[in-house]
């Protein structure tokens, strides 16, 4: 009778579930696992953190709409990616986490690295499971990959202690699960449509929001349709960018705040009334505004606010439907409508202000005028990493996206360290998919020292990332030298150093030098512009940009503080 080894059992499993890529750190008990899983033919990518590799494990779920695996030891391993599993979980990706365990009967005796997995993971995940015996791992398998993509996507996660991974099952006896098929697209209700076109045509001040969840959805041709097509203003979420164009004239981002206070209706495509949308609530909102909200999850539905209309379904179908019916009534929200005019004013307006602080290029830089010219210089189809503080919040409005799924960022879980592992995950994905097409990513310092010691696996892997990092010497705001010697001089270091400076100006981009390439560190205008010239020659290594900017540099005023206090 011939026998599987168990190892091979996981790694054709995934491979037969349609799984492609596996991100992770071997030791004790995965090691074999992880060369089954090459042998398999799955892409296994070696990372230098866990957390790293479950962020491009998600990050590359939700590029193809397949989870990625994270692949990490037991204890320690599976613990450095509950943050991990937490933000895919939060952020509706799919993803995979499997864990190697200490052997079934080391547990209770303090076995090496003896943790409780299964538990620890559960608030983080839609499925978590020990399959009891080798023969039963397809089974396991293949529901993990259906939880993780069917309905809203998320995580599930696989333990498996030594012993499992060590034994084998005779080949008749192993579990034949079957390949399950794409997610059900969930249809809306035609009544529940109807009733959405006409709040939508009774609207004064109608606004379409367009989330992530309607660009993990593909959403994006019939989007780009019904926007045109209707005329209404849109404003894109943070990872909503580019499912239809930032440069797209219906797109209101230069006026989100106005947009969002006062308009009546409020058409919410896969987005939460989460903190990024300020709950639906007022100040924030009018206190009469009514929602039409549309999702995949059912218990999303009414969440914060109640909604007047509420759809159960797929972006796609309903977008489709929405447009024929808009469509049959030749439905047009002319720009001589007084809130058009209201809106194009402020756009107008807030994009002037910009302009102006775009235009002082005087050293030290500031950070509008370091994104303006680094929106000049970057490819228009690149996908752009970003996180930090100022950087990512001032990057979002400054760095346009054309395209969907080409911004990805610290996201609702508003997760610092992502960069490095999303721009991996990125990188392979346009390696694959999309060659040529280029991946930036702008990294405040502060992120950027969450997981900077990836740049050895983007290496080590050939992948061309461009790591721009704009340097303010701390978080949020550090100090020049001078103001930081002096501080610094009034006592012990632990006590005077302020917790939100980092050091003066320091040479990131000599990390470059550790594997004998190139980094550039800027202060003007005109060396930034050179560098990324530079960088874009560059087809199978990354580099790094460091910019110094002022470490005072600030956003411009705005109207509300950030996370304004929302009241019923
Ligand atoms: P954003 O940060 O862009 O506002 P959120 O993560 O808050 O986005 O919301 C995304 C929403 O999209 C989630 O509530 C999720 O359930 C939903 N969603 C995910 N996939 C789909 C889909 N294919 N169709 C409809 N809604 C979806
Ligand atoms: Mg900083």
């Amino acid at each position: 009778m011939s026998e599987v080894e168990a190892v091979q059992i996981i790694a054709e499993s995934l491979k037969q579930q349609g799984i492609e890529y596996v991100f992770g750190i071997i030791g004790i008990p995965v090691i074999e696992l992880s060369m089954a899983m090459q042998a398999a033919g799955l892409k296994y990518i070696g990372m230098r953190n866990e957390q790293s590799a479950c962020y491009a494990a998600q990050a590359i779920g939700y590029l193809t709409g397949k989870p990625g695996v994270c692949l990490v030891v037991s204890g320690p391993g599976l613990l450095h990616v509950t943050g991990g599993m937490a933000n895919a979980q939060v952020n509706c990706w799919p993803l995979i986490v499997i864990g190697g365990a200490t052997n079934e009967d080391h547990e209770g005796i303090g076995g090496f690295q003896e943790c409780p997995q299964v538990e620890l993971s559960r608030p983080y995940c839609k499925y978590a499971a020990r399959p009891p015996t080798a023969a039963l791992i397809p089974l396991h398998v293949e529901k993990a990959v259906r939880y993780a993509t069917y309905g809203r996507p998320g995580v599930a996660y696989l333990d498996f202690p030594g012993n499992i991974l060590q034994s084998r099952a005779p080949e008749e006896k192993i579990y034949k699960a079957l390949a399950h098929p794409a997610p059900p697209l969930v249809y809306p209700p035609h009544d529940e449509v109807i009733r959405a076109v006409n709040l939508l045509r009774s609207a004064k001040r109608p606004l379409v929001v367009i989330g992530k969840g309607a660009a993990y959805a593909h959403a994006e041709n019939i989007l780009r349709h019904f926007i045109e097509n209707t005329n209404l203003p849109f404003l894109p979420s943070p990872m909503g960018k580019g499912v239809v164009s930032d440069s797209a004239p219906q797109c209101v981002s230069s006026a989100r705040t106005l947009a969002l206070q006062k308009a009546d209706v409020v058409l919410l495509l896969g987005a939460r009334l989460n903190w990024i949308l300020h709950f639906g609530r007022p100040p924030r909102y009018d206190k009469d505004v009514k929602f039409i909200q549309v999702d995949i999850c059912p218990e999303e539905l009414h969440n914060s606010v109640i909604s007047t209309v509420a759809i159960q379904s797929d972006i796609k179908p309903f977008a489709e439907q929405l447009f024929e019916q808009m469509n049959a009534v030749n439905f047009h929200f002319s720009n001589e409508n007084p809130w058009w005019q209201q809106l194009a004013t402020k756009c107008a307006q807030n994009k002037e202000a910009v302009q102006t602080m775009s235009k002082q290029i005087s050293a030290p830089l500031n950070y509008y005028a370091v994104f303006h010219h680094l929106r000049e210089l970057i490819p228009r189809d690149a996908v752009i990493v970003s996180e930090g503080a100022n950087t990512m919040d001032i990057g979002r409005s400054m760095l346009l996206n054309i395209l969907p799924r080409h911004r990805l960022d610290a996201g609702t879980f508003g997760t610092m360290g992502v960069g490095p592992g999303f721009a991996i995950a990125a990188a392979l994905f346009c390696r694959d998919r999309f060659p040529g097409k280029r991946v930036v990513c702008v990294e405040g310092d502060s992120a950027f020292g969450f997981s900077g010691m990836e740049i050895e696996t983007m290496v080590r892997y050939n992948l061309p990332i461009t790591i721009v990092i704009v340097n303010n010497n701390g978080i949020y705001g550090g100090f020049d030298q001078d103001t930081f010697d002096a501080i610094r001089s009034a006592g012990d270091l632990s006590q005077v150093t302020p917790p939100s400076a980092l050091g003066v100006q320091v040479h990131y981009e000599e990390m470059m030098k550790m594997f004998g390439l190139k980094g550039y560190f800027c202060k003007e205008i005109v060396e930034l512009q050179s560098a990324l010239k530079e960088a874009q020659k560059l087809t199978d290594k990354p580099t790094i940009i460091n910019v110094a900017i002022n470490p005072s540099s600030d956003r411009k005023p705005q109207t509300f503080n950030w996370l304004t206090e929302s009241k019923l």
